[in-house]
């Protein structure tokens, strides 16, 4: 009986501890910081690794800085994040452009 009752807390302290780490490790992955002048949240994994994942900077159809020949979703998504301060990359696109 004794050692079932071990067992069981054992189990339940485990439980406990793991649900703690979840908690205060998902807290602890995001961070806050100024960007654009706005403080702004963040998976601090992900900071600053826009243009490794965004298919636009690997896309024949991106360029940045020319409005009237950028791709329009480009140009939709850019405006998007200057009014509501995001960052918002291109995971998926049908009219990607593979340049590399
Ligand atoms: S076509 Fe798609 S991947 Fe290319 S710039 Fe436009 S939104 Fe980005």
């Amino acid at each position: 009986m004794i050692r079932f009752l071990i067992i069981l807390a054992l189990v339940v302290i485990t439980n406990l501890v793991l649900t703690a780490i979840r908690r205060f490790g998902n807290k602890a992955k995001y961070i806050r910081y100024e960007h654009h002048g706005c403080k702004v949240w963040v998976n601090k994994y992900l900071k600053g690794r826009h243009r490794k994942y965004c298919l636009c900077f690997s896309c024949g159809e991106f360029k940045p800085g020319d409005r009237d020949r950028n791709c329009p979703i480009a140009n939709q998504l850019y405006q998007a994040c200057v009014d509501y301060n995001i960052v918002t990359p291109v995971w998926e696109c049908p009219n990607f452009d593979n340049i590399t």
